[in-house]
């Protein structure tokens, strides 16, 4: 991280354990304010399970605080307060209700004027979410439904979203379109911490990156020098460059 820049998430020393194997050891990592973050890592290599526990839904054993509090003592709906927003990797909308309805249970804790400007925000950022907003969340497409998810997690105004594979089963041309959303959201001040298998579209757009393997981060840094790595081409962007740095 920038040392100009101020923490937003900073976690230290996690592990995460589902009875008595570890899927998360030892992971640091840090967000900051106007960061976009990604974590990059082969299946199953413990990334949406650090995720869940940054939420909360799983719990973590070490320490993670949003802007210098300790997140230790606090329930998935204090972390939404405090400023902290998922969209899980299955997306988990309601299909059989339409979009706004989704939408607003995104906005369960927040006053009614507020509710009534995020949903011009989210609306605005995708333009066609307000055109569906009457259709049932379930007859969208993927890459609407996508945009659901997200615009759903934006209607608390959170600091920090986490995104948990925006990408998966997308086609290109929709992918680029969510990228480029992500793109606008650090824009308008909202940091983000992106899990992606998209490695390659993940390094373009994030400032820094860590390669998780097996529950552990094996390498971080600047997005730019992870994707000129040896090791991260091999393995996760299909290619070796002549003349990249290993690991
Ligand atoms: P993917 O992209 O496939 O979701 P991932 O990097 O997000 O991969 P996790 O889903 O966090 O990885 O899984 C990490 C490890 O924890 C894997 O070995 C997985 O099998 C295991 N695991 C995940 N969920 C559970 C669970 N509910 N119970 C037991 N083990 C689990």
């Amino acid at each position: 991280m920038n040392p100009d820049t101020r923490a937003l998430l900073t976690v230290s020393d996690a592990h995460v354990a589902y009875g008595k194997v570890e899927a998360v050891r030892a992971v640091s990592l840090e967000v900051a304010d106007n960061e976009i973050v990604t974590i990059i890592g082969a299946n199953g290599a413990g990334k949406t399970t650090l995720l869940n526990a940054i939420m909360g839904i799983l719990p973590l054993k070490g320490r993670a605080s949003l802007a210098g509090a300790d997140m230790a003592q606090l329930e998935i709906e204090d972390r939404v307060a405090a400023g902290l927003s998922l969209v899980p990797e299955h997306r988990e909308l309601f299909s059989a209700m339409n979009v706004e309805d989704n939408l607003q249970l995104g906005a369960f804790r927040v006053a009614k004027a507020a509710a009534a400007a995020a949903f011009e925000r989210v609306y605005a950022l995708f333009p066609r979410l307000k055109e569906r907003r009457r259709q049932l969340a379930g007859t969208l497409s993927g890459g609407e439904q996508q945009m659901l998810a997200m615009g759903r997690a934006l209607m608390g105004a959170p600091r920090l979203l986490m995104l948990d594979e925006p990408s998966l089963g997308l086609a290109p041309i929709i992918v680029a379109d969510i990228f480029r959303t992500i793109g606008e959201l650090r824009a308008g001040g909202v940091s983000v911490l992106l899990v992606e298998q998209n490695a390659q579209a993940a390094l373009q757009i994030a400032d820094r990156a860590y390669v998780m393997e097996l529950g552990e981060f094996i390498l971080n840094g600047p997005a730019k020098e992870i994707a000129g790595n040896d090791r991260v081409a091999a393995s996760y962007l299909g290619f070796t460059h002549e003349g990249a740095s290993g690991i």
